[in-house]
């Protein structure tokens, strides 16, 4: 028996249906389609982008971040998308609040030095 060498896949993300994918097989000889997906690089994201998926590339970085992970920041009079952290530091969006440092209480404890 043949084996196909293309298939169709749906990506799992945005459901966009792709003909004729090339086939890829494991070592058990399990076949899968050969989607070209691109990780969002936020960091806990995980989210596995396609071609058809929202995603921008980093004005500043480069780096491959999906549509709640961009921000839009105006550049020379246009709109281009930024990962967060970029944005954070080119000032247009607002930094995460560094973690507080823990109160302690030493609330009137008295200690009998013997
Ligand atoms: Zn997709
Ligand atoms: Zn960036
Ligand atoms: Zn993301």
């Amino acid at each position: 028996m043949s084996k196909p060498s293309f298939i169709s896949a749906e990506c799992p993300e945005c459901g966009a249906f792709f003909d004729r994918l090339p086939v890829d097989y494991d070592e058990d000889g399990t076949a899968y389609a050969a989607l070209e997906v691109a990780p969002c690089t936020h960091a806990g994201c995980g989210r596995f982008l396609c071609v058809d998926c929202l995603r921008y590339n980093c004005y500043a970085c480069d780096r491959v971040v999906c549509a709640s992970h961009s921000v839009e920041v105006m550049e020379s009079g246009k709109p281009e998308h930024y990962c967060i952290e970029c944005a954070i530091e080119a000032g247009e969006y607002p930094a995460p609040k560094p973690p507080q440092p823990e109160l302690v209480y030493a609330a009137g404890v008295q200690m009998e030095v013997a």
